[in-house]
């Protein structure tokens, strides 16, 4: 059996995992989880990176990290404990899947326009490299580094993804007209992986383009690639079209080690109210199952999400305001109660 290592973070974080791990126990998923000290606590005890030497090692050994939300901490030069993980482990391709869900009501599920986008964004580069410069009191300078290498990994790895997918459009979403140089590279590379992979139809688009295009004509789009802080604008633009951030899921892929987590934060003002929603950590639990190769025991869990969606049951922060909504636990059963 497969071993992976599983961090439950701050906030709402183990609230949710928690319920994750019972469905996942109920549908008797073939894993053991070995919990690791990771978040902002850890970070509070005075480790900088905010994981223990054990559970780095731990999450080396293992491979696969599933986590819940961590809480940035606060102040100048402290880094954030989800970046530093992902630049730690070079998880250099952030995929997030945004589907329409029945049960989760959105101006175009209402009208009947299916949604099925994935972001491939590039999760390393650009200014998340956090280099900036107050030049003088009235002038800060920021920087932002694309490089070949950088842009090739992620591009390779959306191409890959979209052609296992049955994908008919890869899109590159850019800045090129205006950031000529770094934009430039990264539209360059697409094109040049874009020749490897005939079969797929390759174009691009402006971002701000992108973004009209993406909440007017959503079904156009398949898989989309994009840099770093333009990917995660558009990934967030791309919840809002599946009904929120809840039904996101995230994974951080690398060569040695991927991170599956939820795309939303610790949720401080709800936690340990046992009202939080688990849908997104779920659906990133799903990916990793499909990562790992365990279909079958996905597409269960999946379709007994998608018949509770379906049939109205809710936590209070979506669906049917008419009908009572149900706590975290309850939510979690009733799933478990669909297998
Ligand atoms: P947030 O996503 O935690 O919360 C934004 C709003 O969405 C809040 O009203 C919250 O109650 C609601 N919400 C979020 N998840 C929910 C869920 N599962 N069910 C129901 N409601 C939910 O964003 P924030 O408040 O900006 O960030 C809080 C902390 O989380 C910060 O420290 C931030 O750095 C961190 N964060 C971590 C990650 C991560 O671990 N990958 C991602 C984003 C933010």
């Amino acid at each position: 059996m497969d071993k992976i290592a599983v961090a439950k973070g701050d906030g709402i974080g183990p609230e949710i995992m928690d319920a994750v791990l019972g469905i996942f126990n109920a549908a008797k998923v073939p894993l053991e989880y070995e919990v690791v000290d990771m978040g902002k606590w850890v970070f509070d005890k005075g480790y900088s990176n905010g994981m223990t030497t054990e559970a780095k090692q731990t999450i080396e050994d293992l491979s696969i990290l599933f986590k819940g939300p961590m809480e940035t901490p606060k102040g100048k030069g402290v880094k954030s404990v989800n970046v530093t993980a992902r630049k730690t482990w070079n998880t250099y391709a952030n995929k997030r899947e945004f589907q329409t869900l029945h049960g989760v009501d959105t101006v175009f599920s209402k009208a009947g326009i299916p949604i099925d986008i994935t972001i491939v964004r590039e999760n390393i580069e650009d200014t998340y490299g956090g280099i900036e410069h107050l030049l003088t009191h009235d002038v800060a300078l920021g920087r932002r580094f694309i490089t070949r290498p950088g842009s090739l990994q992620v591009i390779k790895y959306a191409f890959e993804m979209a052609k296992k997918k049955g994908a008919r459009r890869i899109t590159c979403g850019h800045k090129a007209n205006i950031m000529k140089l770094t934009d430039g590279l990264f539209l360059e590379v697409f094109y040049e992986v874009a020749k490897e992979y005939p079969e797929l139809k390759a174009d691009d688009v402006i971002v701000d383009d992108l973004c009209m295009k993406l909440v007017t004509r959503p079904d156009l789009f398949d898989v989309v690639v994009l840099t770093n802080l333009q990917g995660d604008i558009v990934s967030d633009l791309c919840a809002g079209l599946v009904g929120g951030l809840g039904f996101a899921p995230s994974a951080n892929i690398g060569d040695h080690i991927s991170i599956f987590e939820a795309v939303h934060g610790t949720a401080p003002d709800i936690a340990g109210k046992n009202i939080a929603n688990p849908t997104s950590l779920l659906l990133s639990g799903l990916a990793m199952l499909r990562h790992l190769g365990l279909m079958e025991t996905s597409a269960i869990i999946e379709n007994a999400l998608l018949y509770t969606l379906e049939s109205g049951i809710h936590t209070g922060d979506f669906g049917d305001k008419t009908i009572p909504s149900v706590n975290t636990t309850e939510f979690a059963n009733a799933i478990i109660g669909n297998f």
